[in-house]
């Protein structure tokens, strides 16, 4: 047998000379269009924090208020005294925000979709999942013991045709996608996905979390914009709405089984109520006001249109998510670092995050940016063009 402290070095140096090992900038002062990193003042053109909420001072004064008067801690699970008025308030306007009857906070978009699955189906029941679902929800369907079935990514064809070939060797099933595709900015085909599940009279659970507060009326999403009512939508406060934490929503009855059988839910400690009143601030910017969603899609569209002139080979897309095919892990790595070297933050992403082979630059433009930043980035993108 090895000992613990050799398998720990061999799976460091494995990473190591895949040129996978990870290590975190850090990040000095606030989350902003630019950031202090070290002695670098760089751009930052790869935060999900896509409006600019992250440190806005409406939010931040309604997280102030709450610290004043709940404090911080929740003290205990929603079950047994961690439920706070502040989450029910939360839970009631997210649901309403995204069209849904009823709402629960999750501490994270992780914990959210991991509950979410693992409680909706089980060892008898099959699900459905897209190729390239987020980690969460294959996490969620692992630990749900249901029988997995991958469909090719975004292909209801796919999708069909192993529902019919499935179907009856399962006691229930789901369907589980993302709308916003968080590493390839491609939206599902969740029209076709809501025909096939009501078709098929199986469940819909819809991951909106780099959606909601970007696309759809009022920044409501994919679903709403496209008219799809899920059984579950599944979005974070970590993202647009410049917070952390996260919610699912869907009807009463759906809603009261997830707080019950949820293990992320049931056996973690609610999260902090200031998270809820900054959600609840957020929520009322994300709403009442479309230009920070529109200057977002300008810059989201320039920097697609212009990095495909400059011979950047970038998915397709009409999102603020925007993957540009940058080679082998090094070569990705490298790009980045010489970006970053001109004072433009990208990060590289790499296996197993995305497939391997298909390493990327992931930009993503913020509404905080201006004309002039975005001009910036470009010119340090031709600057390093390979
Ligand atoms: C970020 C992300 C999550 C996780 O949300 P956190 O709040 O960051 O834990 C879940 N699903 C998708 C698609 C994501 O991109």
């Amino acid at each position: 047998m090895k000992s613990f402290q050799q398998l720990v070095e061999e799976q460091l140096a494995g990473l190591r000379d895949a040129q996978l090992l990870r290590r975190a900038r850090e990040v000095d002062g606030p989350q902003d269009t630019y950031l202090s990193i070290g002695s670098h003042r760089v751009l930052c053109l790869c935060s999900n924090n896509y409006l600019g909420l992250a440190r806005h001072p409406i939010v931040a004064a309604a997280a102030r208020q709450s610290l004043d008067e709940e404090g911080v801690g929740s003290g205990a699970s929603p079950q047994i005294s961690g439920r706070m008025q502040l989450h029910r308030r939360a839970e009631i306007g997210l649901a309403a925000f995204v069209g849904h009857e009823a709402g629960l906070m999750f501490s994270s978009g992780y914990a959210c979709n991991v509950g979410v699955v693992q409680a909706l189906a089980g060892r008898e029941d099959l699900i459905f999942s897209d190729r390239l679902n987020h980690a969460s929800l294959i996490d969620g369907a692992r630990l749900s013991r249901a029988r997995i079935v991958i469909y090719e990514h975004g292909d209801p064809d796919d999708l069909e045709r192993k529902l019919r070939q499935h179907r009856s060797t399962g006691r229930g099933a789901l369907i589980v996608t993302e709308s916003l595709f968080s590493m390839d900015g491609d939206v599902a085909p969740l029209s076709d996905l809501q025909r096939l599940a009501r078709s098929y009279e199986v469940g819909l659970v819809v991951d909106e979390a780099h959606a909601l507060g970007v696309l759809g009326p009022e920044g409501r999403g994919v679903c709403a914009e496209l008219g799809v009512q899920p059984d579950v939508v599944v979005g974070t406060l970590g993202k647009a709405f410049g917070v952390q934490g996260a919610f699912a929503v869907g009807a009463s009855s759906t809603v009261e089984l997830l707080r019950n059988r949820a293990r992320s839910y049931v056996f973690s400690t609610a999260p902090s109520p200031v998270l809820s009143a900054a959600a609840l601030a957020s929520l009322r910017l994300v709403r009442d006001s479309e230009s920070p969603r529109q200057r977002l899609r300008a810059h989201w569209r320039r920097l697609r249109s212009s990095l495909a002139d400059l011979g950047f080979r970038v998915l397709p897309g009409d999102t603020p998510i925007i993957p540009v095919l940058s080679g082998t892990p090094e070569q990705t790595m490298r790009l980045s670092q010489a970006l970053f070297a001109r004072g433009v933050f990208v990060h590289g992403v790499r296996p197993p995050t995305v497939p391997p082979g298909t390493s990327r630059l992931r930009v993503v433009p913020m509404a905080s940016h201006s004309e002039d930043d975005i001009s910036l980035a470009l010119a340090a993108f031709e600057a390093v063009r390979p």
